[in-house]
């Protein structure tokens, strides 16, 4: 029996020392260390031994299970060094392969065109002002000389805020960036109310309007809007602004007209267009023809709103001027939707 598991160990060394495969090694072990492999049988056997021989045997038959299972060990390591080697000599790694990109992320092109309206607002000495999106009626309209039932709110559809009986004074979200003007003026004017400090703000952010979503109106939508008020302040001042305004954003050479229009809480009223800058004022389809961009609107601060504001329109004038920056940028970049502000398409927001 010694004989024997001697001859199992010499044998299954030898063949072992000529794999070179993982394939044949996995049959070596099958055969050499498998359960019917005669190393097995003889464990197998041991009970058939008499009561002297069992323990020789058993622990020799022991010992040759354990050199040949660390032989095999040693074996499939050679092999897996031996892999490696091979690969590393015969296939090629390609290192000038460019890696994946990491997507960095930038800010949100009306982000970066308010952020340009307000860097410019800065330098001409407008101080960024800002108030909240959810508003009363009050507020959002009556306190800007839109009494109920006017019908200028008609070009101002809201979305209301379910906040119990209110009458005529209901929660709703802003309209527009005006009611930072009431809030503005009257937090300047409590520092000193009979003497009130002048005013210079620029006022940003979200508005709501519940309008039917098309390429040229969306629901949500940035507004700068910029009042100065103070002691005699003219219309010559808000033309003066901005114009220097137009040149800081179009170029030294812009040129701008004023027309006159209507808003309630402004008097006299007026739109500033500038002259087109794609086609120089030639008239082209960006401009519709006409060769001027409408960019703001404008206007003398109301008297009404002047005094709701806690500022005394017999000593005080000012100016009001409000712009969109997604349609700014609409008329930069040529874009035809403004829907692609708030889709979320990726493919839109990376081009700039
Ligand atoms: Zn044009």
């Amino acid at each position: 029996m010694l004989d024997k598991l001697n001859e199992i160990e010499k044998s299954g060394l030898e063949s072992l020392n000529t794999i070179t495969d993982p394939t044949a090694l996995e049959a070596w072990r099958v055969s050499t260390l498998g359960r019917s492999s005669p190393l097995m049988l003889v464990f197998s056997e041991l009970g058939t031994l008499s009561k002297e021989e069992r323990p020789v045997v058993g622990q020799a038959a022991n010992r040759v299970k354990t050199a040949l299972e660390s032989a095999m060990d040693a074996r499939a390591q050679i092999l897996r060094a031996a892999a490696l080697a091979k690969s590393l000599e015969q296939e090629t790694l390609d290192v000038t392969l460019p890696g994946r990109r990491i997507g960095i992320g930038r800010l949100h092109p009306s982000t970066q065109q308010l952020r340009r309206v307000l860097a410019i607002l800065a330098e001409m000495g407008f101080q960024v002002y800002t108030s909240p999106e959810v508003e009363t009626d009050e507020m959002n309209f009556q306190l800007l000389n839109f009494p109920p039932h006017h019908p200028a709110r008609e070009m101002q559809d809201s979305f209301y805020v379910e906040a119990g009986e209110r009458g005529e004074n209901p929660i709703l979200m802003r309209t527009h960036t005006s009611p930072g003007q009431i809030h503005a003026m009257r937090e300047y004017a409590s520092k000193n109310p009979k003497d009130p400090p002048p005013v210079r703000i620029a006022l940003p952010g979200m508005c709501f309007r519940y309008e039917q979503i098309t390429a040229r109106s969306e629901i949500q939508f940035n507004q700068v809007e910029g009042l100065a008020v103070g002691k005699g302040i003219t219309f010559a001042d808000l033309k003066g602004t901005l114009t220097d305004f137009a040149r800081r954003m179009f170029g030294q050479g812009a040129h701008v007209r004023f027309r006159a229009s209507y808003f309630p809480f402004t008097e006299p009223s007026a739109e500033m267009d500038v002259e087109c800058f794609v086609c120089g004022g030639a008239g082209c389809p960006v401009c519709k023809g006409s060769g001027w961009l409408e960019i703001l609107g404008c206007g003398m601060v109301h008297p009404i709103v002047l005094q709701n504001g806690g500022y005394d329109p017999k000593r005080y004038t000012g100016f009001a001027f409000g712009m969109g920056p997604e349609r700014q940028w609409m008329l930069r970049y040529r874009i035809n939707d403004i829907r692609t502000f708030w889709a979320n398409d990726v493919r839109f927001l990376e081009q700039f």
